[in-house]
């Protein structure tokens, strides 16, 4: 055996450690990857190490034997080909894990040196053991709610459990909103457990979406179908009271007639009794007043929180008078308040002053909040039922005027078409949101990963639009910044 096929073995283990083995190492921490084939790298650069330790074997022997038989001492070859294999286990692995060292800079930092996310450091005594005090009617759904709901989405970063959901039922809430897309269907897997034994108790909201993302109009209605019956085996229910187009960011998605198709045959066989659609996109208020002159859609599910464009007031205002429930979400107009508030009265006040604000609007059915931890509903529902504070509106127009040049607008969009690279601003803010506000970093980077075109671009461009956004938010920064926290840099 040659020594320059040993060393050429080990060239190609290090190349495939920072190569492979190193992309591997990135998707893994992350939580998210785009190849299809997480571990084929993982195996390959394995597979490779092997083969340069077996030759490193191969070669020391026949370097000892060869010694032996002229009468040398042959424990200098071993020892060499001891070191050599060592060195190039340990090359490979440095190189790996150089190909992330971005990691703790960009995003480790980030995932363990996180901000608080939006729960209070610590639950006040009065908050203790709080539980639902009003429920409303969902609409034409006749259903009566918990004003403060159950949410599961990208909010939780996939730390809502069965047990605080089930906490959740035990404190009065009686409706859950998921989709097959939250933390990768564990939320309806989760829910589902949570629900066992009280099914009938429980207004049950989830989404037409598909693990892997949404259903849009060139989908059939095999696939609508299709969509609701994994929902139902995760959710083990033979039925779900609500199904809601999700996310739909065009009229087009709104109305595509295959959806709609489905909705009506899954409603005869008694698998979902009303539709609804929630949206947060920049067309919210074309999809949203569409929805209500078709007159298909039983609730809406909107974006809605103090200081949203006036507009949105008239459009919840038309629904309730078509008896079209109307489930708020995105109340917390960001949740930075625990990096931004100054006080800690300030930080524990703003969650229930939001919540107060949003169901002080009588054609608001409730809110839905994504949380995770039991004294999130300690903190959460104490502002069940209550009307606003007197200190609520100073409060609330002092985080406003903190989030100024921060929080990208759900309904917004006027940007978009400053931007020659066509970049979803909108969401590539919300993800970043999600990273930096919400502690839901892997959830964020899943997100991100599935957009089809990313930030990257934005380093090369001479950013038109700046000056673009009317909250004075500094686009070309954050997108970058966005695009080095969801990535690996
Ligand atoms: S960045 Fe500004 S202009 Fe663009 S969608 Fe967000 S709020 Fe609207
Ligand atoms: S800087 Fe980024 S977001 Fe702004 S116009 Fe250029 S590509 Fe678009």
């Amino acid at each position: 055996m040659s020594g320059s096929w040993v060393f050429l073995s080990w060239l190609v283990s290090v190349s495939l450690g920072y190569g492979a083995l190193g992309g591997y190492l990135g998707r893994l921490v992350e939580g998210y990857d785009g190849s299809g084939n997480p571990s084929l790298p993982a195996l390959a650069t394995a597979v490779s190490v092997a083969l340069s330790l077996a030759l490193t074997l191969a070669w020391a022997r026949t370097r000892v034997r060869r010694a032996r038989d002229s009468n040398l001492p042959g424990r200098r070859f071993f020892l060499l080909g001891a070191l050599g294999a060592g060195g190039g286990v340990l090359a490979t692995g440095v190189s790996a894990l150089g190909r992330v060292s971005d990691w703790y800079t960009v995003t480790g930092k980030n995932i363990f040196l996180v901000r608080p996310p939006y729960k209070s450091d610590q639950a006040l005594i009065e908050w203790s053991g709080s539980t639902v005090q009003n429920y409303r009617r969902l609409g034409r759904t006749e259903a009566l709610i918990s004003d403060i709901s159950l949410g599961s989405g990208s909010g939780t970063g996939g730390r809502q459990t069965a047990e605080v959901a089930r906490q959740a039922i035990d404190r009065g809430i009686n409706y859950f909103d998921t989709a097959p897309d939250y933390s990768g269907t564990d939320s309806e897997y989760r829910l589902g457990k949570a629900m066992k034994g009280v099914r009938d108790q429980m207004f049950l909201a989830t989404k037409f979406c598909r693990p892997g993302g949404h259903l849009g109009a060139d989908h059939s209605v095999a696939d609508y179908i299709e969509a609701v019956e994994g929902s139902l085996q995760r959710l083990q229910t033979d039925r779900v009271d609500l199904v809601h187009i999700h996310s739909c960011d065009t009229v087009d998605r709104l109305m595509a007639e295959n959806a709609h198709e489905a909705f009506d045959r899954l409603k005869a066989a008694g698998k979902v009794r009303f539709l609804g659609v929630s949206t947060h996109t920049p067309n919210l208020e074309a999809v949203a007043n569409h929805a209500i002159e078709s007159d298909r859609f039983d609730v809406l599910m909107l974006a809605y929180h103090y200081g949203a464009w006036p507009g949105i007031g008239d459009i919840i205002d038309r629904a309730a008078a078509q008896d079209i429930g109307v489930v708020a979400m995105k109340t917390l107009r960001g949740a930075m308040h625990q990096g931004l508030m100054q006080s800690r009265a300030e930080q524990d006040s703003y969650t229930q002053a939001a919540f107060r604000w949003v169901l002080s609007n009588p054609s608001v059915s409730g809110l839905v909040i994504s949380l995770w931890e039991s004294s999130q509903l300690d903190e959460f529902l104490y502002a069940s039922g209550q009307p606003p504070g007197p200190g609520d509106r100073e409060l609330l127009d002092d985080y406003a005027a903190k989030v100024e040049g921060e929080h990208c607008r759900p309904h917004c969009g006027l940007c978009l078409g400053h931007c020659p690279e066509q970049l979803a601003i909108h969401d590539i803010l919300r993800h970043r949101m999600y990273f930096k506000y919400y502690g839901a970093q892997k959830e964020a980077m899943r997100l991100y990963d599935r957009l089809e075109r990313k930030a990257d671009v934005c380093a090369g461009c001479s950013a038109p639009c700046t000056q673009a956004c009317p909250q004075a938010i500094p686009i070309s920064e954050h997108a970058q910044e966005a695009h080095r926290l969801l990535t690996l840099g």
